[in-house]
């Protein structure tokens, strides 16, 4: 075809067709790294668009700032912001509100990559850490005594051992020492807690696990309690460079609208077969906010709504043979990170080498086990066997 021919140019300008009278329950995804503008004093004003216009397809598109309304909302926030993942949730915020000659405290049963983010970047950068245990308050009050802190770091439950901290406490301690408090609901999701309701700064959530729900995408949301915070995070992601594809908060924005059944549905199941376990293991050795045993289950009562789908066991004396071998004869669980899905998964942790002022056992091997969406008696066939094979 000539490069004169008029079909080039029809080739690029999409027609316009209308949208009257077409409506659908789903939202376009939208895809964009340019946007253009009515005129050249629209263009030259752009910059008046931020934080919450559209200026370059990096911040954002419809598709995402659906999601973002969406998140909004649920979490009674001021905005979100949605990043690639939930792990840049975290580091984000941290590299946007911290600089050179700061401190943070971040607790011992972290999501490990966050404590690793402290060690082998944040003190690259002049950003000290040190690791408190949620459940000592005594000892976080002297941390602030030693030493002023410009963030503290929560995740309630924490990752594989589920203790449940005191949010409003340790809030408080931080407001009265100057501190800021951003908080990672992942496992909670703003169904079953709202931390912002609390009084933290700032949640954290990977939408990755409940949110997507099917284990097929990865991203990462922030909502925040004032609008200044979230200016200040949403100029420093455009100058790292990153943001979200809309197809990914497509998948998320259809998986946002079963949230409340799945949650519903796995929370029975979890505690039910949680509960089974129990009785075989010992209730001391089942980590799960809702049994009484768990540290920190009265603070679960007084700010959760509910509990999902994801606890852990203790299996204390048992080798990696036996371990093994009872992890390799599940017919209906698979072996993986990551969770939130459909299908029930269980992932061997070792916390030996990440935990350093916690009171509690972190020679044992633990199961941390997500529960999906599988008929539970199967389920329990499963996990009945891994608990007989390993002598229980
Ligand atoms: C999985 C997880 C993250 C990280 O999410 P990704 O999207 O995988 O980066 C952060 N916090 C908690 C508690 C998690 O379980």
């Amino acid at each position: 075809v000539s490069a004169n021919s008029p079909d080039a140019t029809i080739c690029v300008h999409h027609p316009m067709v209308t949208v009257e009278g077409y409506r659908s329950f789903s939202v376009p995804v939208y895809r964009a790294s340019t946007i253009v503008f009515a005129d050249l004093k629209a263009y030259r004003e752009r910059v008046a668009r931020s934080p919450d216009g559209y200026v370059y397809g990096l911040a954002g598109t419809p598709t995402s700032r659906t999601l973002e309304a969406q998140l909004t909302m649920l979490n009674r926030a001021a905005r979100s912001i949605v990043v690639p993942s939930g792990q840049a949730a975290i580091s984000t915020l941290m590299l946007t509100v911290l600089k050179a000659g700061d401190h943070i405290l971040i607790p011992d049963n972290v999501y490990p990559p966050t404590k690793q983010f402290a060690a082998d970047t944040l003190s690259r950068f002049g950003v000290d850490h040190d690791v408190y245990d949620p459940m000592d308050l005594t000892t976080l009050r002297d941390h602030f005594v030693t030493r002023p802190s410009r963030l503290v770091w929560i995740e309630s439950p924490g990752s594989t051992t589920m203790e449940v901290c005191d949010i409003p406490a340790i809030v408080e301690l931080a407001w009265r020492h100057g501190a800021m408090t951003g908080c990672d609901n992942t496992w909670a999701t703003p169904l079953f807690c709202k931390p912002l309701e609390l009084g933290v700064d700032v949640v954290a959530e990977a939408l990755t696990k409940y949110v997507g729900g099917h284990s097929d995408l990865l991203l990462g949301a922030l909502s925040f309690a004032e609008i200044g915070l979230y200016t200040a995070v949403r100029n420093q992601l455009s100058t790292l460079g990153v943001g979200v594809s809309p197809d990914e908060c497509s998948l998320a924005l259809r998986g946002i609208e079963t949230l409340a059944l799945r949650l519903n549905h796995m929370e029975g199941v979890a505690l039910d077969l949680a509960k089974r376990i129990a009785a075989r293991l010992g209730e001391v050795n089942v980590l799960h906010p809702a049994l009484a045993s768990c540290p920190g289950h009265s603070t679960w009562r007084r700010d959760f709504t509910g509990s999902s789908g994801v606890f852990s066991i203790r299996l204390p004396g048992v080798s990696e043979e036996q371990l093994s071998l009872a992890l390799d004869a599940l017919k209906v669980f698979a072996i993986g990170a990551s969770w939130g899905g459909t299908r029930s998964l269980v992932a061997p942790m070792d916390i030996s080498a990440v935990r350093s002022v916690s009171q509690i056992d972190t020679q044992a091997p633990y199961l941390r086990i997500s529960i999906g969406l599988e008929n539970p008696a199967d389920l329990w066939r499963d996990l009945e066997g891994v608990v007989g094979a390993v002598g229980y």
